[in-house]
């Protein structure tokens, strides 16, 4: 299948680059392009001019089949996108209850899915979590925007990232995640927090607000 070119303009010197896009990645056929993803080098292009390295996000469905994962990036998507993907009903019988289905406005909230379905957590709980977390991380760090706190992991542990604490040596701060709190979380919330079969969901920091009144 030929792939969509889109053209956008360097930043740096104006040069028109022409982008190709994947609008359908099955990681199980393209293994790569899940590495390039989480590297933060899927979406990078580079300027056949200037040789700067241009990010170009655009829509596209992430599909892990494996991890029953499928992951719609819609950057900077209108308000009722949502509404639209799950106007589509399907019989329920051609549903599977535990595939996952998500939008995400962009790039980094697609890795951040990514990640989460790679040790297994479950994306509900995590945005709880952190609506616990964002108080006390609140007060050091005032311009800390909802989407801020985002989950990672390293070789040894997991954690949340608080996104603006860069100190300029590309260290941030990161609060190490719980087991113990976690686990509670999902004994005590799962049910609350449940998303009808097939139904894409926007799962986020505004999204776990609606359920709780902060
Ligand atoms: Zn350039």
């Amino acid at each position: 299948m030929a792939k969509e070119i889109i053209e956008v303009e360097c930043p740096n010197c104006g040069q028109t680059i022409s982008v190709p896009t994947d609008e359908f990645v099955d990681v199980s056929e393209t293994p790569e392009a899940k590495r390039a993803i989480i590297e933060g080098e899927f979406f990078l292009n580079e300027c056949p001019e200037c040789g700067d390295q241009v990010l170009v996000e655009y829509p596209m469905m992430y599909m892990d089949p494996e991890k029953k994962l499928n992951i719609y990036l819609g950057p900077d998507h209108d308000d009722d996108l949502l509404d639209q993907m799950n106007e589509l009903e399907l019989p329920p019988e051609a549903i599977d209850r535990e595939a996952i289905f998500r939008l995400v406005s962009d790039g980094l909230y697609l890795v951040e899915k990514i990640l989460i379905a790679e040790k297994n957590r479950d994306d509900r709980i995590l945005e709880l979590y952190k609506f616990i977390i964002w108080d006390q991380v609140e007060e050091a760090f005032p311009e800390l925007e909802p989407g801020d706190l985002l989950y990672m992991f390293d070789d040894e542990e997991e954690s949340f990232v608080v996104w603006p604490s860069d100190n300029g040596n590309d260290e941030k701060l990161t609060i190490p995640l719980d087991e113990e709190l976690y686990q509670e979380l999902v004994d005590n919330y799962s049910t609350v927090l449940a998303i009808p079969p097939g139904e894409y969901a926007e799962v986020d920091q505004e999204w776990i607000g609606e359920r709780f009144e902060r």
